[in-house]
């Protein structure tokens, strides 16, 4: 515990592109007293996360809710659908999805690893075309699976889900259709039943805004159909003892009945508020937060425009500069957290996270400490970026009002 005569007034700024901070409903929310897991009321909480998190995958199929960490549902979503030795084609596109091909490795399946030349997959999103040809020679339909991340975090970049299921159908190949939205669901569109997805994988600290500790499979009839053979081990992670205790509003172990409060409350926010409007805001944010970084004069991770991410922006610094050390100045002046350059960008860049419970004048307080840790640091900026992205705010007004 921090000490509180150690604890800064006013709050964190938890700017990280996940966990994003919980709004105050949220937490409350998950203070009421955890209920018997077996008893009449708790299934009336099951039914109604189970039912309407459907809304947000945009799914009729089910979807399984794991008291686990984003990791835990994409093995999950492994270990359900393939056998030892099944051949899986991935994306490079950045850490997560390098992070995800190693856990395939290390349950003993074949990933092949696709990669744009030079890096730069990770400024770019998942290139259709390559997985269509890739498919095309696999005449025997050795390759079980494509797996994909809808936005991977670590870069602040999307992939275009439903043009990789074009790529797969164009190729007439049976591959399971595997898609990492944890930090995607929530702010981007996303369609599970619409793009044909067969497993989509979600976590519950990014744009669902609740603390870490659930994770979800959106599955397919498909992906079932293959569960049904699938012979990797799986005990706990298994679809189809949970998918049926499911159909009476329980599950087979104890869930996190209080994640689960703060699950239904969430919901509940994202649906009165209605998905177009949480995405439209996701991509207002994100878009005055690209305006200031144009305005400083520095470079976006992301280097295609089309595929820019809702959800956080990646800042590269300039040549000599620790991305890391001007992170850390910022967090110890302005009790600000940024995301760490991860893998292979590590120093050469930092993430803000314009995700979840967020408005206007959020933004433009992280992009204030962005902006003093910067000079602080050293760093020679073209301009302040605060008036570029006060005046796109005030052009495109999205607040209460609007
Ligand atoms: C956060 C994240 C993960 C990892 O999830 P954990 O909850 O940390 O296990 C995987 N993929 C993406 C795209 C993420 O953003």
């Amino acid at each position: 515990m921090i000490k509180l005569d150690q604890h800064p007034a006013g709050r964190h700024f938890l700017q990280i592109p996940g966990p994003s901070p919980s709004p105050d409903r949220v937490l409350r929310a998950m203070s009421y007293p955890t209920i018997d897991h077996r008893g009449p009321e708790f299934a009336k909480l099951g039914f109604k996360v189970l039912s309407d998190i459907k809304k947000i995958f945009k799914t009729e199929q089910p979807v399984i809710i794991y008291p686990a960490s984003g990791t835990g549902a994409w093995e999950a979503a492994l270990v359900n659908t393939l056998s030892a030795g099944d051949h899986v084609i991935m994306f490079e596109t950045g850490h997560f999805a390098t992070l995800w091909k190693k856990l395939a490795d290390n349950l003993g399946l074949k990933s092949e690893f696709l990669a744009m030349p030079d890096g730069q997959g990770w400024r770019n999103g998942v290139q259709p075309g390559m997985i269509e040809a890739r498919l095309r020679e696999d005449t025997e339909h050795k390759i079980k699976a494509v797996c994909v991340v809808h936005n991977e975090t670590s870069t602040g970049v999307t992939s275009d889900i439903l043009a990789v299921r074009k790529a797969i159908d164009a190729a007439k190949h049976p591959a399971l259709l595997m898609v990492d939205t944890i930090s995607g669901l929530a702010c981007a569109d996303y369609r599970h039943d619409e793009w044909g997805v067969d497993v989509s994988i979600s976590g519950s600290q990014k744009g669902l805004m609740l603390p870490p500790g659930i994770s979800f499979n959106a599955v397919s009839p498909k992906a079932v159909a293959a569960s049904e053979h699938a012979r990797l081990p799986k005990s706990y992670w298994g679809w189809k003892e949970i998918i049926d205790v499911n159909k009476t509003g329980y599950w087979p172990s104890t869930p996190n009945t209080n994640l689960l409060y703060a699950l239904a409350e969430c919901l509940d926010m994202l649906l009165e508020e209605g998905m177009d409007k949480v995405f439209a805001r996701h991509n207002r944010l994100a878009e005055a937060c690209r305006r200031a970084v144009r305005a400083w004069g520095l470079e976006i991770q992301c280097a295609d425009t089309a595929v820019y991410s809702p959800v956080l922006t990646g800042i590269v610094m300039p040549e000599g500069i620790d991305a890391d050390v001007v992170r850390k100045i910022i967090y110890e002046r302005f009790d600000l957290s940024l995301g760490t350059g991860l893998g292979k960008v590590k120093g050469k860049m930092f993430r803000i996270g314009h995700l979840g419970d967020c408005n206007d004048l959020t933004l433009m307080a992280t992009l204030a400490g962005c902006e003093m840790g910067m000079q602080l640091a050293g760093i020679k900026l073209a301009g302040s970026g605060l008036p570029a992205a006060m005046n796109y705010l005030c052009e495109y007004p999205g607040g209460l009002l609007a």
